[in-house]
């Protein structure tokens, strides 16, 4: 589905990606891994465009992102038509406090693919069932706690209907008894067959849901590989120690 070739951000003197890499195949998991600060969220937010990326390219369906054939920068109109196709879920969950759940769910089907108010509701309220909140939908964002929030947000990334979904640190604002419920929606869709990628600190996510995961250092992939050869069995240096750190 995704496929990105030789990324290069900086940002003023400071270089963050460096040649970054990536493949995503359909219905696939991918987890990225890295230390702080080695470019995993930039690498994220220049998937969809977010961040425009100096150098590389990134094809979605063998379209490229963000630049005509020619290379020049897309107009705002099809940049937004290209975005509206990947679902981004922030690590803080950006959701509208004046709305209800379902609203927040249901504005983007209604104002952005123009589904009727009836249509674009009726599917809010369907993926707000499968992230098991369908008993809180007239609920503002202030009266959910923060793991439900960050399920809002993933139904509201879910009624766009997207190709793939980007997860940015989903659970990191989270506090520790309310990432299990989180981390459980994004395995259900892992195994329903969603396409994903997500840059995560819960391993147990990573080794339990993921099909690849990616270990990125200093703005490159350094190692990639099914969980159990990646956490088990790392065959590049950098990767053991990183691993060697988190416990
Ligand atoms: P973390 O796990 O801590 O979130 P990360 O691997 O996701 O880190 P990035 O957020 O991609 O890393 O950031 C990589 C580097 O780029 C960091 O040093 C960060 O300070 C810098 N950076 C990120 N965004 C910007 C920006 N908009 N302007 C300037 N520097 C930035």
């Amino acid at each position: 589905v995704l496929q990105v070739d030789g990324l290069g951000k900086h940002y003023g003197g400071r270089t963050v990606l460096r040649g970054a890499a990536l493949q995503v195949a359909e219905g696939e998991t991918v987890v990225i891994i890295g230390p702080s600060g080695s470019g995993k969220t930039t690498l994220l937010r220049c998937l969809n465009w977010l961040e425009t990326p100096d150098t590389g390219q990134v094809l979605l369906r063998g379209e490229p992102i963000g630049r005509t054939a020619a290379g020049k920068p897309l107009p705002e109109a099809r940049l937004a038509a290209q975005r509206a196709r990947f679902g981004f879920v922030f690590q803080r969950f950006n959701l509208f406090a004046h709305l209800s759940a379902l609203d927040n769910v249901a504005i983007g089907p209604q104002r952005v693919l123009g589904l009727s108010a009836a249509d674009a509701r009726e599917r809010a309220r369907q993926q707000l069932d499968r992230v098991h909140l369908a008993s809180h939908v007239d609920k503002r964002p202030s009266q959910l706690s923060g793991g439900q929030q960050q399920r809002v947000a993933i139904a509201r990334a879910l009624a766009m209907q997207p190709e793939l979904i980007l997860f940015d640190e989903p659970t990191s604002a989270l506090d520790p008894e309310l990432v299990t419920e989180v981390v459980d929606v994004m395995a259900e869709l892992a195994a329903g067959g969603m396409t994903m990628v997500a840059v995560t600190h819960e391993m147990r996510f990573a080794r339990s849901a993921a099909d690849r995961v990616v270990f990125i250092d200093d703005g490159a992939v350094v190692e990639e590989g099914p969980p159990a050869q990646l956490f088990d069995a790392p065959l590049n240096e950098r990767t053991r120690r990183f691993l060697s750190h988190l416990h």
